[in-house]
């Protein structure tokens, strides 16, 4: 009755926004929703950003938001490359448990015929659960054909590459050389790249010179026009996964080369939707997570980002294969520092329906944790373990300190995979560049270790491989 009042009066005033209404009720009602924003770049390495250690890379934008927030010094994506990374970000589950890895064809391609199975939950599934707008923009990589793309996984909108933009290259019988020449100077006419919207193909040739900003302006459009009501934004950006491609405003600007122009203009385009939520005030309600899907793909030399202090590439399951510079903001809620505790996109789906107060699925195994506790600052990370699968075999355990390899292979060459019995054994807060291998004085740490992978392995029900269907 008293809200009706204060309406009354309000418009008799002549400043009835809905915003100052709500904000004025906001103390008999509930908290507003979080906001959700996951930024997920595409090949960038631990060692990119200038907040986590890079001399040439300039990334204010970037920089300042670790400041505000959390930037996590171990944190994992699930896979070493794009598509069975992707689909555990947003179901919470490793490939091997859904299907979406393979040994032969790592990814999907555009003529593979599988794709993220109906039956599996996305974060954006259980947010809409929620009342939540949803939007993915960018690339999808979890299937092609008509009921694989993202609005028939929870999204209400999509806009972006479905698939690497390497692929479809013209022209297949180029010699490799030249191939390799047309990937390390790329022109967009070079590949025939489709951009969709909704699930129909609006360019193609994309124009990958305005990936990023248009992504960007995606982003910002769908923040803009929901505004005022809860929405998860899942912003895949194609960058800088090869043919590297920035605007002209970016070109020549990084003394880090062509690398670097496009990892300063996803900075600046991080900046404007960090911008638009400061002007919209919704900087406090909308939780925003900043990480990649697999390390540098070093297969291009200077090229490929850089892992930094660590070990391996993209492809492998050294730390630079999975380990991901990453930052969790949220101006307010998330304690500001410095988080060397595990965490990995396998927590986010768990992460988030904590935090909208919704359950995840209790009909199948997940490999996520809730992470709250130590976003607000109150505890340590529940996550001790990180597995780390290469199709269908089980390469590395991390748990707490210790990782064991008991298979490795270089990220792309054509080497038989090596099995190490004992295993090596790293103790990665010492030694985060995997140099020196102490299993022989920590036999007690090896028997540990396999006793976890053992357990692990055991947990796994085989499934129907999505990514070998043609
Ligand atoms: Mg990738």
């Amino acid at each position: 009755m008293k809200r009706k009042i204060l309406a009354v009066l309000m418009v008799i005033l002549g400043c009835c926004s809905t915003t100052s209404l709500s904000g004025i009720g906001q103390s008999n009602a509930a908290p507003a929703p979080t906001n959700f924003i996951v930024i997920f770049c595409d090949d960038l390495g631990y060692g990119d950003l200038g907040s986590f250690g890079n001399p040439t890379i300039r990334t204010p934008h970037l920089d300042r938001m670790a400041t505000e927030g959390q930037r996590w010094t171990s944190f994992y994506a699930a896979d070493s490359v794009c598509t069975p990374s992707r689909s555990a970000l947003l179901t919470s589950r490793l490939p091997i448990r859904t299907g979406m890895y393979s040994d032969t064809r790592r990814v999907l391609f555009p003529d593979s015929k599988g794709g993220l199975p109906a039956s599996e939950v996305t974060i954006a599934e259980i947010l809409k659960r929620k009342g939540y707008a949803t939007a993915a923009v960018g690339k999808w990589h979890l299937g092609y054909q008509p009921e694989y793309l993202p609005m028939k996984h929870g999204f209400d909108s999509y806009f972006g590459i479905p698939y690497s933009n390497d692929m479809d290259f013209v022209g297949q019988n180029v010699p490799a050389d030249e191939r390799r020449r047309r990937m390390m100077e790329p022109k967009v006419e070079y590949w025939n790249v489709p951009l969709m919207r909704g699930e129909q193909v609006v360019e193609r040739p994309a124009d990958q010179t305005t990936l990023t900003r248009r992504y960007t302006d995606e982003a910002i459009g769908f923040v803009k026009a929901n505004r005022q009501r809860p929405f998860f934004l899942y912003l895949a950006h194609s960058m800088p996964h090869m043919p590297l491609f920035r605007s002209k405003e970016f070109a020549g600007r990084s003394q880090r080369g062509l690398y670097g122009d496009v990892i300063e203009e996803l900075d600046a385009n991080v900046g404007r939707l960090l911008d638009t939520l400061r002007q919209l005030q919704l900087d406090r309600k909308t939780m925003v997570v900043f990480t990649s899907d697999n390390g540098p793909w070093m297969l291009f030399n200077e090229q490929g980002g850089t892992a930094g202090l660590l070990r391996g590439a993209k492809g492998g399951t050294f730390e630079g294969g999975m380990r991901e510079p990453t930052i969790f903001w949220q101006p307010g809620t998330i304690k500001p520092g410095v988080v060397t505790d595990q965490g990995s996109t396998l927590d986010l789906l768990p992460t988030i329906a904590k935090i909208v107060g919704e359950s995840v699925p209790a009909d199948r195994p997940l490999d996520g944790f809730d992470l709250t506790p130590v976003l607000r600052g109150s505890g340590k990370s529940p996550r001790q373990t990180m597995f780390y699968w290469r199709g269908s075999k089980l390469f590395a355990v991390r748990h707490g300190s210790f990782k064991a390899h008991f298979i490795t292979k270089s990220e792309y060459g054509t080497d038989q995979p090596v099995e190490h019995n004992p295993p090596l054994l790293y103790n990665l807060d010492e030694d985060a560049s995997e140099k020196y291998d102490i299993g022989a004085k920590h036999p007690e740490v090896i028997a540990r270790l396999r006793q976890i992978a053992d357990e692990h392995r055991a947990s796994i029900t085989p499934v129907e491989n999505q990514l070998d269907k043609r």
